[in-house]
């Protein structure tokens, strides 16, 4: 009985991951989510109910376009799926709770932002400002201890990338700024200082590699954002227990 609602998650998880996918790709564009119908982006057929069935469609038809057999983008199911993991994740470890909540819209931002940051190098405006306030509420009904630390997070966030851009001139963008700022009222100050430190970490690791791989050259615009999201996912879930062992380890 218990694996009815972890399922329930990931499913639930799935549909929303579906949904994310399309904000991620019209928000930049200004093209509606809601009312505007989905079409096979080669031949412009509209896609009918039947194709919309996260996930189960794209199995059905085997990846491919149902009038003109061009193949659907692989990122469609790996978000949906993506999305479902990682709300199960969150709940298995948090459980019923705020958390959980918390971890939810930070999963939601995440998805949205990667979408978009990979399709056009951009992280809409309109998405950041409902984060802060959906973030921003969040915060009131779980606060931080102190309260306050939700606001050294954003500066933090603003000001450290701020910084970067500045001295870099150019290593990183406004949007990775603004997003930053936008995850410091959830993470809070440290959790903040970790996300930097992770995304960077891991961004410099993936770069590195694609450009010895050849995939990008050396001076090809790489997107930030996927980097921040996931050191932010990470942080929230795992980064009190980092910090306290690096504390542990080294200041006692
Ligand atoms: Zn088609």
């Amino acid at each position: 009985m218990y694996l009815i609602i972890p399922l329930y998650i990931f499913v639930t998880g799935i549909i929303l991951g579906s949904f994310f996918n399309v904000v991620g790709l019209r928000l930049p564009k200004r093209v509606s989510f809601t009312t505007s119908r989905s079409s096979c982006p080669h031949c412009s057929i509209s896609l009918q109910a039947r194709d919309l069935i996260p996930l189960f469609s794209y199995v059905i038809s085997k990846g491919k376009c149902r009038n003109c057999q061009h193949p659907i983008s692989i990122t469609y199911p790996l978000v949906e799926v993506s999305t479902g993991f990682f709300f199960l994740l969150a709940y298995i470890h948090f459980g019923p709770s705020l958390s959980f909540a918390g971890a939810c819209l930070l999963i939601s931002l995440s998805v949205i932002v990667t979408v978009s940051d990979l399709a056009y190098m951009i992280i809409p405006n309109p998405l950041l400002l409902f984060f802060t306030i959906c973030f921003t509420i969040y915060r009131i009904l779980e606060p931080l201890h102190p309260w306050f630390d939700s606001i050294l997070g954003a500066l933090a966030g603003l000001g450290i990338i701020l910084a970067i851009i500045l001295i870099s001139k150019g290593g990183m963008g406004a949007g990775d700024m603004k997003l930053l700022g936008v995850l410091g009222i959830l993470l809070g100050f440290k959790l903040t200082l970790l996300t930097l430190f992770l995304a960077t970490l891991i961004g410099t690791v993936v770069s590195l590699t694609l450009i010895a791989l050849e995939i990008i050259g050396r001076k090809d615009p790489f997107p930030f954002g996927p980097f921040i999201v996931l050191a932010a996912m990470v942080s929230y879930l795992y980064g009190s227990k980092f910090l306290e062992l690096y504390f542990t380890t080294f200041f006692m």
